[in-house]
């Protein structure tokens, strides 16, 4: 009997089953602009592979001016046609199934040519979209339909027309952004014309034995979105139309309240989904912070939708689906839902991959073979690059030996899981165990390796890691100045009044822990939406609570300090360092720019501002934290390498500056795959 009886049940349409309720939601990973679809194929195929029901591509646009930015993919002529088949035959040959997504972004395009309802820009993009005629509208519904038809004849097994996130066809649907007053605005029933004839549309040109999934917005979470029977209204009629299944789509992209990063909540919003069930004939799936098979039974379990998409859990593990059905659920590689290497690089028009798991999106370029020359491997350090390097290493059938210092793996992720919003790290260091013991590792724990001890090893990696960088303030020995270290991993006892030094991720992390105190808003749903402002979409329009977002208290008052002038945080991830910024703003934390630290004393921080240290202030503070960055950790590397060693020094070892656990992991896998 599984663990996971609702997750793993087929789920009939009527002229197909999917063989179980995970869909892989669609995810823009950059793939397809390279234009090697041997590689895409090889990615999407390696998902079918891992058990998924059904995969939903990125998205496709579907004419250049509904393109998310100039260039991206479409199918638009032969040639993409006979591209798509490369990806849908290998997908079907590793027995899955597989539907394209068509995206047409509206005024979410970064385009100038972008379109919508109406010429109102986004707050965040630059163009302010053209008002489309009654033609245009009729050029954007045939090219979707064009594309949905081009998608049937490149094998996919179904489209799935994105309607929520704020993209086009949710622009027309609420008045934050269609003023139109013409039949394509006004009431409901025209608001509602556009994407219901987009799927009655599709339907009619792709007959009835192709999947139409509809994205739909149940909670918009901006000013001016749907009411909950405007949602109902929608689904129904979308069901009318022809679709065959209902996706849940959560906030537009403009909105301020988070929806996918890792101090939401796991499954944030399956309440949302919750409402459609029995309003439709038609299955409902849900979505946000499902990341484990546990997490995902339980939405359905607990009656909240038919299916379950999740997206990044596939960038972390491909086998996802075939851990849980074959009774390894622990080890499936959790996504920690840090954005990192995903959606900070599409944002940054880099190729995504996985913080977790660098090999996602690299199937051909990052490949682990069995060795025919097993050699003995001592990696020197348990953090996240020592781990990756082992694991790869112990995967590529080398003998491996793991030193560390501590009484357990994890390194400095042991430190990160103690921030609130941060316990996805919990799930990470748990993984990285079970694995460790897997693959036949050897732990030599709370051992501080040396020279002699790794003479006769073939090959050795130095993973010592960071140590504090030292600011040589004036006073910083005093009992009450404290590093990170004592502070997240120690404990230390710290006053109400507190200073944080440097404002890089971890004085931004250790703020969070010292304003939160035992309280993590992420294992508190109602707290979290009432600090975020989120309602009941049922009660208010859009979902976004009347009064607004209600903080509780912070638990100490935080100046957090950096020295240079910018805007503290401006080298948080893209994604989420508003996320960062505005949680501490909530929390009342005061960001000081542009200091000079001068000394600290029993009157407490003195500082002073720019070059001519203008402006002297004293901050008065119980304590100080310093989190002024790192340096490397090289003394075992620096000795082996003069005793006549040539080992491999990898992760803050190497480089200390900019580390994070994204760079650490990727070199760990990399130089271990190349053993
Ligand atoms: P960091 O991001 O490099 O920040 C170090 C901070 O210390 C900066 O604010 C810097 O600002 C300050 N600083 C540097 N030298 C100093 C000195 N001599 N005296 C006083 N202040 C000094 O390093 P980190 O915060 O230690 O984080 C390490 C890495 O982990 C980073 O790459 C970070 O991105 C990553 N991380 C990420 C997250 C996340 O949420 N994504 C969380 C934790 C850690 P000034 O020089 O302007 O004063
Ligand atoms: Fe998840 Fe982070 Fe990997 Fe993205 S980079 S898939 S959020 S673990």
């Amino acid at each position: 009997m599984t663990q996971f009886p609702n997750l793993l049940a087929p789920l009939d349409l009527g002229f197909t089953t999917l063989k179980n309720r995970v869909l892989m939601g669609s995810m823009h990973t950059g793939l397809e602009e390279t234009k090697d679809w041997n590689r895409v194929a090889a990615f999407y195929g390696a998902r079918a592979r891992g058990g998924v029901g059904l995969i939903v591509t990125g998205g496709m646009a579907p004419n250049l001016e509904g393109g998310v930015f100039p260039g991206a993919a479409g199918l638009f002529n032969d040639d993409d046609i006979a591209n798509h088949k490369i990806v849908t035959d290998h997908v079907h040959e590793n027995g899955g199934k597989i539907a394209m997504q068509i995206l047409h972004a509206g005024r979410y395009a970064f385009s100038n040519q972008c379109v919508s309802a109406s010429a109102i820009k986004s707050p965040i993009s630059p163009f302010v979209p053209k008002e489309l005629d009654e033609a245009g509208i009729e050029k954007q519904i045939s090219d979707m339909v064009a594309a949905a038809v081009n998608a049937q004849k490149a094998g996919y097994d179904g489209v799935e027309v994105m309607g929520s996130e704020g993209y086009f066809l949710n622009q027309f649907l609420v008045t934050h952004t269609n003023k139109r007053e013409d039949r394509w605005g006004g009431s409901y029933e025209n608001r509602m014309r556009l994407p219901l004839e987009v799927v009655r549309r599709v339907r009619e040109a792709v007959g009835a034995n192709f999947i139409v999934i509809y994205r739909l917005s149940m909670i918009d979470l901006v000013p001016n979105g749907s009411t909950f029977d405007e949602v109902i209204e929608l689904a129904q009629n979308i069901e009318k139309a022809g679709a065959t299944i209902i996706n849940t789509g959560i906030g537009w992209h403009e909105a301020r309240i988070p929806t996918i990063a890792t101090s939401v909540p796991r499954r944030a919003f399956s309440w949302v989904t919750k409402k459609l069930m029995g309003k439709v004939g038609i299955p409902v799936i849900t979505s946000n912070r499902i990341n484990t098979p546990d997490v995902a039974e339980s939405v359905l379990a607990d009656g909240c939708a038919d299916m379950v998409s999740m997206a990044r859990p596939f960038l972390a593990d491909a086998e996802f689906v075939n851990k849980a059905a074959g009774g390894i659920a622990n080890q499936i590689a959790p996504c920690i839902a840090c954005n990192q290497a995903c959606l900070d690089h599409t944002f940054s028009g880099k190729m995504s991959t996985c913080l977790v798991n660098p090999r996602a999106c690299n199937e051909t370029e990052l490949v682990v073979e069995k060795t025919d020359n097993p050699k003995t491997i001592a990696v020197i350090g348990a953090g996240p690059a020592g781990l990756a390097a082992a694991l790869t290493a112990a995967e590529k059938g080398h003998t491996v030996t793991l030193f560390d210092q501590d009484n357990r793996v994890g390194g400095q992720l042991n430190m990160a899981k103690q921030v609130p919003g941060k316990e996805e790290f919990f799930g990470l260091v748990d993984w990285y165990e079970t694995m460790v013991k897997t693959a036949g590792i050897t732990t030599r724990l709370n051992t501080t390796a040396s020279v002699e001890m790794l003479a006769d090893f073939d090959d050795i990696i130095i993973a010592t890691g960071v140590v504090p960088r030292n600011p040589q303030i004036d006073g910083q020995d005093r009992p009450n100045v404290h590093s990170y270290i004592d502070v997240l991993r120690d404990k230390v006892k710290i006053g109400k009044r507190v200073a944080v030094i440097g404002a890089g991720g971890i004085g931004f992390d250790v703020s969070e822990f010292l304003v939160h105190g035992d309280h993590s808003l992420a294992e508190d749903l109602e707290a979290w939406k009432q600090n975020w402002g989120v309602g009941d979409p049922a009660q208010q329009r859009g979902g976004l609570a009347p009064a607004g977002p209600q903080p509780t208290p912070p638990a100490r008052e935080v100046v957090l300090l950096q020295r240079k002038a910018e805007k503290a945080g401006k080298r948080l991830g893209k994604t989420t360092g508003w996320i960062h910024r505005a949680e501490l703003k909530m929390k009342g934390v005061k960001m000081l720019t542009g200091v000079n630290y001068e000394r600290i004393d029993d009157a407490g921080l003195h500082i002073s501002f720019g070059e001519a240290r203008e402006n002297p202030q004293v901050i008065i503070v119980d304590d100080v934290v310093l989190c002024a960055g790192q340096i490397s950790r090289r003394g075992l590397a620096d000795d082996l390498i003069a005793a006549g060693h040539t080992p491999h020094v990898i992760g803050g070892a190497d480089v200390a500056g900019e580390l994070d656990a994204k760079r650490a992991i990727d070199q760990g896998t990399r130089v271990a795959a190349a053993l």
